[in-house]
């Protein structure tokens, strides 16, 4: 079922796609020195096993133990061991006393550089050991990109909220059956069947609200079909993305989507 449901739009391994890029970036697989999964859901894995052995394999509280050993030496695994076979597993504590240890809003954060140009954040809820990451992109002034994963699936669950209320111009009471006054309430909940920890999960998308309002942070959530065609992709960098009005031009896009696909079923 579930491969009937999927689409797959770029069927290349990403070692592939660094070693043969040929844009100025220059990043190839050999530099990585971690992948970082913010869950491991066969759709956020990837094939690790065609990094070299030097890139560490990166991933939140609990997920070793509850993934790996890997098929086929568990046969029931929905991961394979050759994910982690011969690669150093770094699996993030969020504890206080870990090195690096910091708050970022209401998360529990690793500064993993230890320079504050990027940190994991603990996100909870969705799977086992969820996690999402904040990256610096530019200083003075700062701003950020939130990387959400699959914390939830519909920027609807995040928006609107009191901090970020619908503009009126896109005002969405009419996609849901919320009063009109609900501008401030998001259009959707958040679904349980997409989590592994409702209540955990409820509170993860709390705290990416509280991101979400700032000017200073563009949210990226996993699977936003509507950044598709608005943002630009690898090779491509978004570090310029306020200058170009990623979060401004992108926001409400979803209100747009939803009243398309009302009409449309009319
Ligand atoms: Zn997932
Ligand atoms: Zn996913």
């Amino acid at each position: 079922m579930v491969k009937k449901q999927t689409t797959i739009l770029n069927p290349r391994n990403i070692s592939d796609i660094l070693d043969s890029d040929t844009s100025s970036l220059g990043v190839r697989s050999a530099d990585i020195e971690a992948i970082i999964l913010s869950h491991a859901h066969f759709d956020h894995v990837g094939d690790p096993s065609t990094f070299p052995p030097s890139t560490n394999l990166v991933v939140g509280p609990g997920i070793r133990d509850s993934h790996w050993p890997g098929y086929p030496i568990n046969p029931a695994a929905i991961n394979l061991d050759s994910d982690i076979q011969g690669r150093h597993v770094r699996e993030i504590t969020f504890d206080k006393t870990e090195m690096g240890a910091v708050t970022i809003g209401s998360f529990d954060a690793l500064d993993y550089f230890g320079d504050g140009s990027f940190y994991l954040l603990n996100c909870p809820g969705h799977s086992v050991g969820h996690i999402c990451a904040l990256a610096r992109v530019t200083v003075s002034p700062d701003s950020f990109v939130f990387m959400g994963g699959d914390s939830c699936h519909h920027p609807g669950v995040l928006r609107p909220t009191k901090y970020l209320p619908c503009p009126s111009q896109s005002c969405h009471s009419r996609l849901s059956d919320r009063s009109c006054e609900s501008k401030s309430e998001s259009v959707f909940t958040l679904s349980p069947v997409l989590t592994s920890d409702y209540d955990t999960a409820l509170k993860t998308v709390d705290n990416i609200k509280e991101l979400d309002a700032s000017d200073d942070v563009f949210v990226i959530l996993a699977h936003d079909s509507t950044l598709r065609g608005n943002v630009d992709f690898y090779p491509s960098t978004i570090n310029d993305w306020k200058a170009k009005g990623y979060d401004m031009n992108t926001r409400w896009l979803f209100c747009k989507e939803l009243e398309n696909a009302q009409e449309s079923s009319k």
